[in-house]
């Protein structure tokens, strides 16, 4: 199983594996940047132009979450996080629903704190550099940023024995959200908009829109914290 092999691995090999992880998860995200746009952008202007700043910022996020995937190897591997292999489709459920409520929770009050004037200035205004978004804005953020929101993972992590797939589960979703809510565009047809909005999650536009208006939609996952500390915008 690959979480046996990845145990046996030294240091340096677990470390490559998860460079070349989180390479490949950035050329995936600017290949699904570049599905969308063809498929629900087509013409837009700046598909595929980004400047240099963007680009060594993007590389840098990427090999700070390198970096952060092995000091979670680490800590796996010293016990302080530990992972059920074996667990039952409800706590596979229950896991996931945690890891999702709970980082959304962190999340929001830590973007909060990132729009605070004196800490916009240091981090999170690099990410609000870009109106226009587009999928590698995702990866356009202060390295500080970028460590900050890596370290609060390994952090929940360390909280419970959540189950692998429930781990894999949110890694995923996170990416999901990520990509759709930096392609630029609605991308969902209207009702399944108000649908998705209705379950109380997020949808492509609601984080494009906090791009327009920073005092706006602050969360990542789901509308709960900005429709009850009434900073929810919702697409026209
Ligand atoms: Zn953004
Ligand atoms: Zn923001």
């Amino acid at each position: 199983m690959l979480l046996e092999w990845l145990w046996q691995q030294s240091f340096v090999s677990a470390s490559a594996v998860f460079f070349a992880l989180n390479i490949l998860i950035f050329a995936g995200a600017l290949a699904a940047g570049k599905f969308i746009d063809h498929f629900f952008n087509p013409g837009k202007e700046n598909a595929g132009r980004f400047t240099a700043t963007e680009l060594l910022l993007s590389c840098s996020t990427v090999c700070i979450n390198s970096a952060i995937t092995s000091g979670g190897w680490l800590l796996w591997k010293a016990g302080v996080i530990r992972l059920n292999t074996q667990a039952a489709w409800w706590q596979i459920l229950r896991d996931t629903a945690v890891l999702v409520l709970a980082m959304d929770l962190a999340l929001y009050i830590l973007h909060r704190i990132a729009h605070i004037p004196l800490f916009y200035k240091i981090a999170h205004y690099k990410h609000h550099e870009y109106k226009e978004v587009t999928v590698l804005t995702l990866f356009v953020m202060s390295p500080l940023e970028a460590l900050g929101f890596g370290t609060l993972w390994v952090f929940t992590l360390c909280f419970f024995s959540f189950s692998i797939e429930a781990v894999a589960l949110f890694l995923n979703m996170n990416l999901y959200f990520g990509i759709t809510a930096h392609a630029g565009t609605a991308i969902y047809p209207e009702r399944l908009r108000r649908f998705v909005s209705a379950l109380g999650f997020t949808y492509p536009d609601f984080h494009r829109l906090h791009h327009e208006n920073e005092r706006v939609n602050m969360g990542f996952y789901t509308r709960i914290w900005d429709v009850l500390l009434k900073t929810s915008r919702e697409a026209q």
